[in-house]
């Protein structure tokens, strides 16, 4: 093992670690009660460690649809290397945990009374509720991107409101010759490296069945998560296939047109796509917002050290929804959140001091057949902000620092351990094992 992977071998199993140690004894009185509102990659997670860490405490998880595609791997069915149902979890494994698993839609959040109302169901009562909603788009961000826009220029981007296989079926059915466009947003959104995966992934299916088609990413920023290390790959795994294109160099796209399939850039330039993919810029999930979670940008701003919103009290707002920069948006960051989030809350519920957190992610990109790259950062609570540990973490090496059979070998072994990241999470956060 290399110096970079043993490191981050010691970090993933260290993950665990801190929060169990430093979790709340279980205390004999009135049963709490931890309701969870979302359950995607924080919400599930949450509901998973809760279920298994604090046994005296009530469970309940509160989630509108009754399976969950995640985002991650969704790439890669893009890409022709994974298929929809191996991606998709129900919540029985949960539910068999004794979480006590709500299918319904959360449409109020009481906080004097500390109730949820929901769609459907009668009103659910708690003392501690962690919000893990994800996202909702921007719609009209990009002036002409609708609801409407998106059936034929779809985004792909929150399972939940579009599956992905409505980008799937459009490249599937686009000519070999045929421009694929993406519009990429500015920061912060979900999933940073997520773009550029896509685009990876999409090479490569083109590669295979389309080699004459061609990439055209537009992006709103001016660089991005791993750029060298995904430039070089593009470079030698799809050589002339991608233009990228930063926003100095007109890449931000301001208006579309969905009957025409154009795409108009800021400086004024008009481009004609045959598929396009128009990510938006995002903000926290309906529900939170709705509840005065989130401040101005339409984040929600939390405390570090708890998660509890830094303006509702009681509530705990974790995953994409939360405002915790330097931390990415990211599902491993949100399952992180998750466990310091539940332990705080059951901690602060029983007037104990909540544990001290370390949060950790690693972001894995597949960028072609056993071609993995990452990104690995640390972080802690700092007073009233995230830091991110100072000489911890790292990223993956560039091509020109190892031989070419140590380069194989290296980006062998990230694709492969990206695989037993997604298959060890999701087994964990849907109750598999
Ligand atoms: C293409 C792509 C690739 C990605 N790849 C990776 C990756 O490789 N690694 C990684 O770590 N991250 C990756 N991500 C990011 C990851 O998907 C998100 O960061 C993660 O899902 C955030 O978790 P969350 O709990 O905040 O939201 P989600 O996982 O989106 O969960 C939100 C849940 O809340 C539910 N919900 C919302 N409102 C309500 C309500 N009012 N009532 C009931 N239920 C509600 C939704 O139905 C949903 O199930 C990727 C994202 C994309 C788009």
């Amino acid at each position: 093992m290399t110096d970079t992977l043993t490191r981050r071998g010691l970090l993933a199993s260290a993950a665990a670690l801190p929060v169990a140690l430093a979790a709340p004894r279980v205390s004999a009185q009135a049963r709490m009660r931890l309701v969870i509102i979302g359950g995607g990659f924080g919400g599930a997670s949450a509901a998973r460690f809760a279920r298994d860490t604090f046994p005296d405490v009530d469970v309940t998880l509160i989630e509108r649809s009754r399976s969950f595609t995640t985002c991650p791997y969704g790439n890669l069915v893009l890409g022709g290397m994974r298929k929809i149902e191996e991606i998709t979890f129900t919540y029985d494994g949960l539910a068999r945990r004794g979480v006590r698993v709500v299918h319904d839609e959360a449409v109020a959040v009481d906080p004097a009374a500390k109730t949820v109302r929901l769609r459907n169901g009668g009103p659910v009562a708690y003392d501690r509720l962690v919000m893990s909603p994800g996202i909702d788009l921007r719609w009209g961000a990009i002036e002409g991107y609708t609801e409407g826009a998106a059936e034929r220029m779809p985004h792909g981007w929150a399972p939940y409101l579009q599956p992905i296989t409505v980008l799937e079926r459009q490249l599937r059915a686009m000519p070999d010759g045929g421009v694929f466009v993406m519009a990429i947003p500015d920061n912060p959104f979900r999933c940073p490296p997520g773009p550029y995966e896509r685009i990876s992934m999409v090479a490569h299916y083109f590669k295979q069945a389309k080699p004459r088609a061609k990439i055209l990413a537009l992006d709103a920023k001016n660089g991005f998560s791993k750029q060298p290390l995904f430039q070089e790959a593009w470079e030698e795994l799809y050589p002339g296939m991608i233009e990228w294109r930063g926003a100095s160099n007109d890449g931000r796209v301001v208006r579309v047109d969905p009957s025409a399939m154009t795409l108009r850039t800021e400086f004024g330039d008009t481009v004609k796509a045959d598929v396009a993919n128009v990510i938006p810029p995002q903000m926290a999930g309906k529900i939170a917002r709705d509840t005065g979670l989130a401040n101005q940008t339409g984040w929600c701003p939390v405390k570090p050290q708890t998660f509890e919103s830094a303006l509702v009290p009681g509530i705990h707002v974790i995953g994409d929804a939360s405002i915790a920069a330097p931390m990415p948006k990211s599902g491993f960051v949100a399952s992180t959140h998750a466990k310091q989030a539940v332990a705080a809350a059951v901690a602060l519920h029983r007037g104990q001091t909540p544990p001290d957190p370390v949060y950790f992610n690693t972001c894995y990109s597949h960028v072609g057949t056993d071609y993995g790259i990452s990104i690995v950062g640390v972080f802690r609570a700092e007073g009233d902000r995230f830091i991110e540990v100072p000489n911890s973490g790292g990223i993956s090496p560039r091509n020109a620092t190892m031989s070419r059979e140590r380069k194989e070998e290296y980006r062998r072994l990230e694709a492969h351990y990206a695989d037993g990241w997604y298959e060890a999470l999701t087994r964990q956060m849907f109750g598999l094992s």
